[in-house]
């Protein structure tokens, strides 16, 4: 990241924060969900067959939903903030802009590729029966990557102030 990136602001009509915050509060409802699958997420050192089979059969069988929904919900939240971005960089173009459009746009299909390799090894991890491990995985990565991308780049977003 260059030091143009730190400073550059983007002013969102208030229609466009609206969506940006649902979008935000979604995908954190979302973490909170994926770190409340197994019951003893904040356990270390879990096996699953602490739990009934039950138990294991619900969480097996939730991981494909998660996993799509996890590529679906960030993969709908990106593209709408690009959408807005490049309506901004139409109406006002400059290097530093255009830069920082660029890098953050990379920095979204780093993350999708990411998460598309984290939902690969999930799934062929998960005859391993240790499915603790991998819930537990999946959130803290998931949460680790979205946390350094909205600190570095969502942080140029600013609400339009009212006239
Ligand atoms: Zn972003």
């Amino acid at each position: 990241m260059n030091s143009s990136t730190k400073e550059i602001a983007i002013y969102l009509e208030h229609s466009e924060s609206t969506l940006i915050e649902n979008e935000h509060k979604r995908l954190r409802k979302f973490l909170t969900q994926l770190q409340n699958v197994c019951l003893k997420s904040n356990t270390n050192n879990v096996l699953c067959n602490e739990c009934d089979s039950g138990r294991i059969a619900s969480c097996l069988g939730l991981l494909p939903s998660y996993s799509l929904d996890l590529i679906h919900v960030v993969g709908e939240h990106f593209h709408h903030e690009e959408k807005i971005m490049l309506s901004k960089l139409s109406q006002h173009n400059s290097l530093e802009l255009h830069d920082y459009v660029k890098n953050h746009l990379k920095a979204h299909e780093k993350i999708m590729k990411g998460f598309d390799k984290l939902v690969k090894n999930c799934h062929q991890k998960k005859d391993d029966l240790n499915l603790h491990q991998i819930y537990k995985e999946m959130y803290e990565l998931v949460t680790k990557l979205l946390t350094i991308h909205e600190q570095t780049f969502d942080i140029a977003f600013r609400t339009q102030p009212l006239s």
